[in-house]
């Protein structure tokens, strides 16, 4: 299939253009366009066999179900059968925003959507783009991130393209996204309510809203083995293989110095054996490292310039062919949780305790 791929410039966007992308949503089709927090892969979310029609294009698995996104919060009237106290107040405070509500869904809802379950996630996204297209389409739009299944999510349209191009029926390119991680899952149908994805929002910001919050073991696991083997994950995406690169990618914690030095020994033996290497350095370290392609993700300063990094230069790496990625870790109880969460699992699990060795 032709993909049509049309540029947008946010602040003045071609309602022409919207409308095209709208026709296409209702008559079945799919259209990938940028949101907040990374590119999603849309379709009518009411409607079964288009939402089928994301999984063939990602080749995701079908019980790892999707997000509706809507533009209004009267549409919640049609997906849901109550909304609980909780997520008023967290509604309330952030959305529209990177912020993923479960709730249980109508029947309406199809099941080719949820993956099977009886709950459903909703989010009201923020970007101009998402919600002008939400609105022409009439209907939830059901999408999770426009990258093919397991690999890094996009946070540009090359990304996209790269992906999707010849798949789907439409692309619409609004430049970087702004956050460049998924929005925060939130499980609201518990008592005390649960995150299943840590996101831009982090755990102290939904805690200041409504108290107490759990969070899934998943979320802070550092090793499958820390999970056990009768783990049944909630967010059925959680155990899947997700947002890897090509190369085998490790990361190492610990001492930062110590790191380095781990990094910069590993890094030359690979060398000598012919490897190409990859070093995910940060603005502070970049030139502490002798060998290899060093790429910084960002600041160690400025958690949200990592965020925004972390998937393009995993795809970049990509685009270099390096055989093996070496990586700092960046723990912090904030963002930095949703950055690591996405790294161990794009590692695979692979990370080195420099501190223990
Ligand atoms: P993606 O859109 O690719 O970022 O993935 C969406 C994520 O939302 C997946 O990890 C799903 O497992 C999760 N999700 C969607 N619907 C539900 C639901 N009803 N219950 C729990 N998790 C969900
Ligand atoms: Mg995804």
């Amino acid at each position: 299939m032709d993909t049509v791929i049309k540029k947008l410039d946010v602040e003045n966007i071609d309602k022409e253009v919207i409308k095209e992308a709208g026709d296409v949503i209702r008559r079945g089709g799919l259209v990938a366009f940028p949101t907040e927090t990374v590119y999603g892969l849309g379709a009518d979310g009411m409607d079964g066999a288009a939402a089928a029609k994301i999984y063939e294009a990602k080749g995701r698995p079908s019980d790892n179900p999707l997000i509706l996104h809507i533009s209004d919060i009267s549409m919640l009237d049609d997906i849901v059968t109550e909304i609980p106290q909780t997520a008023k107040l967290l509604m309330d405070k952030f959305w529209p925003g990177p912020m993923t509500l479960i709730f249980k869904k109508k029947e309406q809802v199809p099941y080719g959507t949820t993956g099977g379950l009886n709950t459903v996630a909703v989010r009201f996204p923020s970007h101009k783009v998402a919600l002008e297209l939400i609105r022409e389409a009439k209907t939830p739009i059901a999408a999770p991130s426009a990258n093919t299944s397991g690999r890094p999510s996009p946070t540009e349209a090359s990304h996209v393209i790269e992906d999707m191009n010849g798949r789907i029926d439409m692309i619409l390119d609004g430049g970087q996204v702004g956050i460049g991680i998924e929005s925060t899952i939130i499980d609201v149908t518990q008592e005390v309510p649960m995150i299943l994805r840590p996101g831009y929002i982090t755990r102290a910001m939904v805690s200041e809203v409504i108290g107490e919050v759990a969070l899934d073991k998943v979320v802070v696991a550092k090793s499958t083995d820390e999970l056990g083997t009768d783990y049944a994950p909630k967010a059925p995406g959680m155990k899947y293989r997700h947002y890897a690169p090509k190369a085998e990618l490790t990361m190492f914690e610990g001492q930062l110095s110590k790191v380095i030095d781990k990094i910069n020994v590993l890094a030359s033996e690979a060398k000598e054996l012919g490897k190409s290497v990859g070093i995910i350095a940060t603005d502070e370290t970049k030139d502490m490292y002798k060998v290899g392609k060093i790429v910084s993700i960002g600041s160690r300063k400025d958690e949200e310039s990592i965020a925004r990094g972390l998937y393009g230069i995993l795809r970049d790496f990509d685009q270099m062919n390096v055989d093996v990625i070496y990586s700092e870790t960046f723990y912090n109880d904030d963002l930095g949780q949703a950055i690591m969460n996405r790294l161990i699992k794009a590692a695979g699990y692979r990370i080195v305790d420099v501190d223990g060795e």
